[in-house]
């Protein structure tokens, strides 16, 4: 066979012959031969993982060319306009709202950089589900968005593509294609098919090839528009897909997808089922009918369970199920094997094309149900919505494709239909209002579908199609369609019911209850609010009167089914009535003219049982504004009286509104009662003066929310936008975040407050506080109400309020929610106007104002808050009296106009009373009455008080009577014995005499306490004092009333007049009877014990700051605190400790040791410091590098490893210190404790692990005072002030005798054994806080010597441990000592005890003498020994170890001698180092020179002889001087000529370090104060701090560093001493130019912009596993890169972030974590959270950048978080620690 033997050949080889064949015969051989060589390739049966398949298909494609070049070729002729990029999830994205036209439009990040969008309102954000770019795409985004690379229209220069280019992608491609279809069929197993499913195996092994389509599709559009007609081409599909007639497996193949297709309920072209039916109830138009299982019956009440058929009655849908080309087969694959990403990568990439496009959105909406009905069976539906949801948006997005599939393709039909079919596989009986016989079906919320929110990709591609006006027009359009989705919202109406059972609670805390919740809102609201604004114009009223007929018609529906009658049953609760608030919505939309007209059906039945259910329904948030809408609407059509009395019965508290003293409830316990009084009367003050929606327009909306949040709290931006929206959540309303109107109102309604820092660290983000004017004039505690589900929000803005009245001097009491003057209502609604010009309610008010004033139990200052503010309600709102409509003549009140009601005087009252009530053994009126007639008329008013329980009954009967169900109204309630009264009610008659304002007048005596009685001129004030009048508390309230009624009324202004002269003398005082000091008295009372607790608890936190500023604020000198130490000061004889456990005070003694809180913690702060002043920066590309050669840590390390080269080691242990990084450094907070206190201190924390974060077994505790962290307990030394004579004492002995002084001291070495006989407590403790030290740092940063763990060692590491904390506080000083510092300052600073324990421990060990440097250093001898030369020693640790090993305690004239000694060495130092890096000429210049003055007086404190000797001395040597140029070089210094000012400068430099560290180990040896001084005097200043007598002879200029020096013997035989040293040495010039100068510690620089790092580092790999981390962190003291928590570079359990803090920082890090944008903190084995340092426009942090919004460095919260690290009060400052058990 030709194909075999071409099999066998060189691929590329054929591959070229086959293409010349191709191009030049016509006969068609070539494609024949091509055709064979194929059907051999991609033989079917081959395994589906075969390579040789692929390579073949690559090499024919290419034709002989290279695969690559190939590719090259084809995309030069890429003519593609759009990007198209596409991406999965985490995948980080841009969007930009200026340039979208659809809100789901997205680009990638080279499209959005390389586009404009400066000054758009854009964010970063990271891809959920995956996406596509957008770039290009017109329809999606406006051109000015695209990026320069897709902006020119690039089709227009490509050059059209040569014929042959692809001719052989023509032929392979479809042979390619087929063959991976049949490997799909092929693999395909139904899960039901018992036989194991591994579709995962098929998938994996057909990878390679999907890939390779996939690589395809980046060739460009060339090689897209050849797939394209590949895909499309149904000639090509029929011939292929069943393959020859001869080849059996194809047949087998074949069939296999014939049967995939039926079982999926799907119908293949050869099976076409045509099942004309009507079984659907509703009028459906699509493909789906919903048919009910057999057992689930006709019986509507058990679950019904439907299942989708494959019967349909429209054959154009019918006719897509045949599938007719490759991409419908394959897309029916792709969803058959669940979406592998893969497919739906290659699916979406081919988008660009847009004949593919239109081709593969008709097939997706064609196997729309289908989709969605696998999703519902899916077992991983949470990864197929995604994907499903990834490709859906591409195509939706599109409001042209949109449109084209809904004429087309019946899409909104398809989508309707199947929500529906969805939702009605999980429906059971609703049981609200009649449990046995409602036929209304709802969903089951327990059901998967719900829970898991399974419904969620088909909802948001509902939304997102509604987005688009011309569909959500047709939607509109449509009836059928309407009435469709009405049912489907239906099956939400009364789900999840609530139901309490008797003397049970309510569970509100089902699972259930948050399914319900997203589906509502989801599934309900967000269509709902997406179709309201396309309804916005005039234009679309037809169809919002549509929307309302069907809700209607719907709502109707469902009161038949739930077989409501008049009244809700009781103990039933429901959220959920989404039909109602759809019907409010869209009436809302309806412009108020019409309304009249629309409404009218309304004034039926149905509408009071609706406001009654709604009144039973607690306000959901979210849904509270239609529902209250709704409920104007209907209270406005309603009989005022009736509405009135059907709230407080719905509350529950008819029975409370009587004027007896007693009642009885037979509903609500006592307690509940005046919280549902509360709430009747705020539900009616929120129905009558809410406007949303009654005509206030969207920006006046948007500022009354705004206000509303504000005055509840400050708010950041973001957390402003967010709740905002959440109340608006139609994203198209005019809010859009960040739109202008948004910002704009902001502006004008509030104040920024930049982020402020308080000194404690804690940080603060910027913050919108609301404008003096807002709280003046705007503040509305309604509109809070109604915003907020928490009463302390409610109190919090009242307290804001509060406060801001006091400040302005406005009001300095109490004050009460101010009035709110409201908007006229347009005339539709003025019906809502007569609730408040109604009998009822002012019975009501009357009623409780006399309660109030009689100060009956139950009433509050709230419920009088709400009487008033309906009065003045109803007198801003004035209605024309009409007297013809009066259902109930009863003579409480003339009429119903308030204002006439007001003045009306009520004289008696009859109520019913329990028998013990007072009233009873009252005696009936006096018959005496000043006027009998009058009485009489008066006692027939009483029989009729009835009050709104006796006409709710009489409601209840005309309801029955004009109800079709009259009959049925007997029916028994189990309600209706509440109405018969159980305990014996006897009628009493209640003399009243009041009217409302003489009541009004009563209480403003009452609130106001007799104090300012109300004066009738207040009724003629000018109306300049309306502000006096707005804020207020109760009196104020009440004298504005009074002045309004005054001011509408003649009559009522003359009541209130003589009210006032008849009530100039006090009425009897009712106060102080036992039960009369209830309610207000008893607000009064809690509100101020609340303002007792607040002030102790600010006074408590307050005490616990000043604790933490003092314990932690190194800088700050002035000791304002001298807490327990003052006890140092004292000229006692013995220092006294106070115990801040058992609060005993007393010495610190040996037998019981008392000890300082420290904390002991490892720092590389010092080992960080670089020479450079500047910090280095934060490398943001591949070119820049941070290299850490430079650092103090490295160079000592070279510097000692340097020396151990070539000298003994344990000299070399002498002669540097360590600790620069990983040393100890101690704090204390100060406070002392007797150590066995503490012992016992920390068993209870044993006992009880109290503490967060940190853990007793490693000693960590924090101080039983003040609350800090410590971990160790530092002895304090006993008996220390005696001595203080003796180290003071003044001397006047020569250096010399001093020098041999301590010669002699120093001989004493170890002659303390300390011996187990000897041993005290204190030495014990003393030797365990040595082992806490040692500790505390790894054992890597202790050994150091040739052989670890030796005693040179031990030396070392003890006397660097003193070094440590010396040299960071002179870094906490700011690098030098010119601030000076009070010997207070020292208290805070444990070093002397610290001191004290290191001499002690170093005591032990025994130098021996010979070796004792402080031979070498004053006299002059000879002595070969291999031991590191004066030279190279570091002088401040010679000090150091002086110090420490002398006998404790050290005098002071012993402790100058040796600082003077040293300095001597320290000088010489200096100039040798001067002698390198002098040039040769300038070393014979100054050698010159200097030799002049060698022989004048005082030559030996004269630099420039002294330097002359060290140039000459060092000569001596041949290497000194070598190879100069390098070193200069590389130390950089400067090559400029030396001046005699730049010697003494740099020599002055040189020696500053040792004599601050002198100066500092002085201060704290011997408590002297330190000088402040200007930078430029310090060295003098110290110099004459350390007692250095400078040469008498010299000018008091500036000061010259040589004229301190004094020589204990020759200067000059001493300095060729040492000279001679280091000149037999070669390569050693290294360690003569040292430079102990080095700058403060810094983080790193960071870029002003997150987006820099961001954009390098997300995507960085890591130099370790060379993977790019899922959590990258970046720290940020040495640059290093690191996965977060990533398994990839874990080592020993310890993940990568952890191990670096350690090698790092000695277990201190702190990384920038570059998805989040946050810092952690590594502290040992704890972390915390420390926030960020980029903050966004509005000053906020962008955690887990989820608002994507550009990020600016705020270099405060830098410089904060740089001090916390240098001054190590990480862990005093952040309080949430927790373990990160090594794995961060
Ligand atoms: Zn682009
Ligand atoms: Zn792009
Ligand atoms: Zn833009
Ligand atoms: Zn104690
Ligand atoms: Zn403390
Ligand atoms: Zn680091
Ligand atoms: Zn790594
Ligand atoms: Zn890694």
């Amino acid at each position: 066979m030709m194909a075999a033997s071409l099999l066998r050949r060189d691929k590329k080889a054929t591959a070229a012959q086959l293409k010349a064949d191709l191009n030049r015969t016509d006969d068609g051989s070539g494609a024949r031969m091509l055709q064979d060589l194929l059907d051999c390739v991609l033989n079917p049966e081959m395994q589906a993982g075969d390579t040789e398949a692929l390579e073949w298909c690559k090499c024919l494609l290419a034709g002989g060319d290279a695969f690559d070049e190939f590719c090259k070729t084809v995309r030069s002729y890429d003519n593609a306009t759009l990007c198209g990029l596409v991406w999965t999830a985490n995948f980080v994205a841009y969007r930009c709202r200026t340039c979208g036209i659809s809100p789901c439009m997205s680009l990638c990040a080279e499209c959005f950089n390389n586009g404009d969008h400066t000054g758009h309102d854009f964010n970063m954000f990271r891809s959920q589900a995956g996406g596509a770019c957008d770039c290009g795409d017109s329809n999606v985004m406006r051109e000015s968005g695209f990026c320069r690379r897709h902006r020119s229209k690039t089709g227009e220069n490509v050059p059209s593509i040569p014929r042959d280019l692809l001719l052989m992608s023509e032929m392979v491609l479809p042979r390619f294609i087929i063959h991976i279809v049949q490997h799909l069929r092929e693999g395909y197993t139904e899960p039901e098919a018992g036989a194991e499913r591994d579709l995962q195996k098929v998938l994996q092994q057909l990878e390679p090839h999907i890939s390779f389509l996939e690589e395809l599709t980046k060739m460009g559009g060339a090689m897209r528009t050849v797939l394209t007609k590949i895909l499309t081409n149904q000639q090509t599909f029929k011939d292929l897909s069943m393959g020859q007639e001869d080849n059996v497996y194809a047949k087998k193949n074949y069939d296999k997808y014939l049967a995939a297709l039926k079982s999926s309920g799907l119908v293949s072209a050869e099976e076409k089922l045509y099942q004309q039916s009507g079984l659907c109830g509703m009028s459906l138009v699509t493909c789906f009918f919903l048919q009910e299982d057999q057992d689930g019956g006709q019986n509507v009440g058990q679950r019904k369970r439907v299942k989708l058929s494959s019967s349909t009655k429209d054959k154009s849908i019918m006719d897509a199920l045949k599938h007719k080309c490759f991409l419908e087969e394959l897309l029916f694959w792709t969803i058959k094997y669940e979406f592998p990403q893969k497919m739906v990568t290659f699916l979406l990439n081919m988008l660009p094309d847009q004949d593919y496009k239109i081709a593969f959105t008709k097939t997706f909406v064609q196997h729309y149900a289908f989709i969605m009905e696998t999703l519902m069976r899916s077992h991983e539906s949470d990864t197929m919505s995604n994907r499903i949801v990834h490709i859906s948006v591409q195509l939706f997005s599109n409001e042209e494709l949109a449109r084209h599939m809904t004429e087309e393709c019946q899409l909104l039909d398809i989508m309707v239909t199947v929500l529906h079919y969805m939702m009605e596989s999980c429906l059971i009986k609703c049981e609200l209002q009649d449990e046995e016989n409602s036929r209304h079906v709802v969903v089951n919320c327990g059901e998967p579908l719900l829970k898991n929110n399974t419904y969620w990709p088909l909802v948001s591609d509902f939304i997102n199609i509604l987005s688009h006006q011309s569909v959500a027009k047709r939607f509109l359009e449509d009836h059928s369609l309407l009435i469709l989705w009405m049912s489907f919202v239906s099956f939400f109406q009364g789900m999840n019911l609530n139901k309490r059972e008797l003397n049970e609670h309510v569970e509100f805390e089902s699972q259930t209850y948050y399914a319900a919740f997203a589906a509502e809102l989801e599934a309900c609201a967000q269509p709902m609010w997406g179709l309201l604004t396309h309804c916005k114009v005039k234009e679309t009223q037809e169809y919002t009167k549509t929307v309302v007929r069907y809700c209607l018609e719907t709502l109707q529906m469902w009161f038949d089914a739930i077989g409501f009658v008049d009244e809700p049953a009781p103990n039933q609760l429901t959220f959920h009535l989404p039909l109602h608030r759809y019907y409010a919505m869209f009436l809302s939309k309806v412009t108020p003219c019409l309304l009249t007209h629309i409404s009218l059906p309304l004034n039926g039945l149905q509408i009071k049982g609706q406001a009654m259910t709604y009144v039973q329904s607690h306000f959901c948030n979210s849904m509270i504004d239609p529902d209250i809408f709704l409920l104007q609407v209907c209270a406005s059509r309603l009989d005022p009286d009736y509405f009135i009395s059907c709230v407080f019965e719905r509350f529950k508290v008819v029975d409370l509104l009587t004027m007896a003293s007693k009642h009885q409830n037979a509903v609500l316990e006592p307690e509940q009662e005046r919280p549902m009084l509360e709430g009747a009367l705020t539900f009616l003050v929120l129905l009558t003066s809410l406007r949303i929606h009654l005509g206030m327009a969207d920006d006046e909306i948007l500022r009354a929310e705004m206000v509303s949040q504000l005055c509840m709290n400050d708010r950041t931006h973001s957390s402003l936008l967010d709740l905002i929206s959440f109340t608006n959540p139609n994203p198209k309303s005019g809010i859009i975040p960040g739109s202008c109107s948004f910002e704009a109102m902001l502006s004008a309604v509030a104040d920024f407050k930049a982020p402020v820092f308080e000194p404690g660290g804690s940080m603060q983000q910027g913050m919108y506080t609301p404008k003096a004017e807002v709280w003046e004039k705007e503040f509305d505690p309604i509109m809070v109400v109604l915003r907020t589900v928490y009463r302390r929000d409610v109190q919090s803005a009242m307290d804001r309020y509060a406060a801001f009245l006091k400040q302005t001097g406005m009001h300095s009491g109490n004050p009460w929610p101010p009035y709110k003057e409201r908007t006229p209502l347009h005339p539709c609604y003025r019906g809502l106007v007569k609730l408040l010009h109604c009998k009822t309610l002012h019975i009501v008010i009357f009623t409780l104002l006399y309660k109030i004033s009689m100060d009956h139990p139950n009433m509050s200052e709230h419920v009088l808050c709400m009487v008033l503010y309906l009065i003045e309600l109803g007198l801003d709102n004035l209605v024309q009296e009409d007297r013809e409509d009066e259902h109930c003549h009863d003579s409480w009140f003339p009429g119903t106009s308030l204002l006439s009601n007001l003045h009306h005087v009520i004289n008696f009252v009859r109520v019913r009373v329990p028998e013990n009530a007072p009233e009873v053994k009252k005696e009936p009126p006096p018959s005496t009455s000043s006027d009998p007639a009058a009485a009489g008329q008066n006692l027939r008013e009483a029989q009729v008080f009835s009050l709104v329980a006796e006409r709710r009954r009489k409601f209840q009967e005309i309801i029955n009577r004009s109800s079709r169900e009259a009959d049925q109204a007997v029916r028994p309630k189990a309600s209706s014995g509440r109405w018969a009264p159980t305990p014996p009610l006897v009628t009493e008659i209640l003399e009243v005499r009041e009217s409302m304002l003489s009541l009004l007048l009563k209480l403003h005596r009452k609130l106001s306490a007799l104090q300012d009685p109300f004066s009738p001129e207040r009724l003629d004030e000018p109306p300049a004092s309306a502000t006096r009048r707005t804020h207020g508390d109760g009196v104020t309230a009440i004298e504005r009333i009074l002045a309004k009624a005054a001011a509408h009324s003649r009559h009522s202004r003359r009541s209130i007049l003589e009210l006032c002269a008849r009530n100039a003398p006090p009425v009897p005082p009712r106060k102080h009877s036992p039960s009369d000091k209830k309610t207000m008295d008893k607000e009064e009372r809690r509100q101020k014990a609340r303002e007792r607790q607040q002030k102790l608890l600010a006074e408590f936190a307050s005490r616990q700051k000043s604790f933490m500023e003092t314990a932690m604020d190194v800088e700050s000198p002035d000791g304002d605190v001298a807490m327990d130490l003052d006890a140092l000061e004292q000229p006692e004889s013995e220092v006294l400790y106070d115990c801040v456990i058992c609060g005993q005070s007393g010495p610190s003694t040996d037998d019981r040791p008392t000890g300082l809180v420290v904390l002991l913690q490892a720092t590389s702060v010092l080992g960080h410091r670089c020479r450079n002043t500047e910090p280095k920066k934060l490398p943001t590309s591949d070119e820049e590098h941070i290299y850490p050669a430079d650092t103090c840590g490295a160079v000592h390390d070279v510097r000692l490893t340097l020396l151990q080269r070539f000298f003994k080691d344990s000299s070399c242990l002498q002669s540097v210190s360590i600790g620069w990084d990983g040393g100890v450094y101690v704090q204390t907070c100060g406070h002392t404790l007797h150590i066995d206190c503490h012992k016992s201190y920390m068993e209870s924390l044993r006992n009880d692990q109290v503490l967060q974060g940190s853990s007793v077994e490693k000693g960590e505790f924090t101080c039983p005072l003040c609350r800090q962290f410590a971990n160790s307990v530092l002895p304090c030394q006993p008996g220390q002030a005696t001595e203080r004579g003796v180290w003071h004492g003044h001397t006047n002995k020569g250096l010399t005798v001093l020098v041999k002084e301590v010669e002699e001291l120093q001989d004493q070495l170890g002659a303390f054994p300390v011996s187990a006989a000897t041993e005290s407590n204190l030495t014990k403790e003393m030797e365990s806080v040595i082992k806490d030290i040692k500790n505390t740092t790894q054992k890597k940063y202790m050994d150091y010597g040739k052989t670890p763990g030796s005693p040179d060692n031990d030396f070392l590491f003890m006397y660097s441990v003193a070094r440590t904390n010396l040299e960071l506080e002179l870094v906490h000083r700011g690098g030098d000592l010119c601030c000076g510092g009070a010997s207070a300052a020292a208290k805070r600073s444990c070093l002397n005890q610290l001191f004290h324990v290191l001499a002690v421990h170093m005591r032990l060990y025994s130098i021996d003498s010979a070796y004792n440097p402080w031979t070498r250093l004053t006299s002059t001898c000879n002595g070969d020994s291999p031991e590191v030369p004066m030279l190279f020693r570091d002088v401040p640790s010679l000090l150091i170890i002086f110090v420490l090993t002398m006998p404790q305690p050290l005098r002071k004239e012993h402790f100058t001698c040796m600082v003077k000694v040293l300095y001597t060495l320290q000088f010489t130092q200096a100039l040798t180092a001067l002698c390198v890096r002098l040039g040769p000429d300038e070393r014979q210049a100054w050698s010159t020179s200097g030799a002049l003055k060698k022989g004048l007086a005082n030559a030996d404190r004269s630099w420039e002889a002294l330097l002359s000797h060290a140039i000459n001395e060092l000569s001596r040597g041949r290497n000194v001087y070598e190879d100069d140029g390098d070193h200069m070089s590389m130390v950089g210094y400067p090559s400029s000529v030396w001046s005699p000012q730049s010697i003494e400068y740099s020599l002055q430099q040189f020696c500053l370090p040792f004599l601050r560290l002198s100066c500092l180990l002085q201060h704290h040896l011997y408590g002297d104060n330190l000088a402040g001084c200007p930078k430029e005097d310090e060295f003098s200043v110290l110099a004459d701090c350390l007692g250095f007598s400078p040469l008498a002879l010299l000018p008091s200029g500036p000061s010259y560093s040589a004229s301190f020096l004094e020589w204990p013997v020759c200067a000059f035989d001493l300095m060729s001493q040492w000279c001679a040293e280091v000149t037999g040495l070669a390569g050693m010039q290294t360690l003569l130019v040292q430079d102990p100068q080095w700058a403060a510690p810094h983080l790193l620089q960071l870029p002003e912009n997150y987006n820099t790092i961001f954009q390098y580092y997300h995507r960085k790999a890591c130099s370790y596993c060379k993977k790019v981390p899922k959590d990258p962190a970046l720290c940020l003291v040495c640059g290093t890169f690191v996965c977060l928590k990533g398994m990839c570079c874990k080592q020993q359990s310890f993940c990568e972030c952890v191990l670096h803090s350690q090698a790092c920082g000695a277990a201190t890090g702190i990384f920038l974590l570059i998805n989040a944008s946050v810092i952690i903190i590594i502290r040992g084995h704890r972390f915390c959270l420390w926030g960020s340092v980029y903050l966004d426009a509005h000053g906020e942090e962008d955690r887990d950048l989820r608002r994507g919004k550009p990020l600016f460095l705020c270099e405060e919260r830098y410089r904060v978080l740089r001090q916390q690290w240098v001054s190590h009060t990480f862990d005093h400052i952040n309080k949430r620690w927790g373990p990160h058990y090594n794995g961060l």
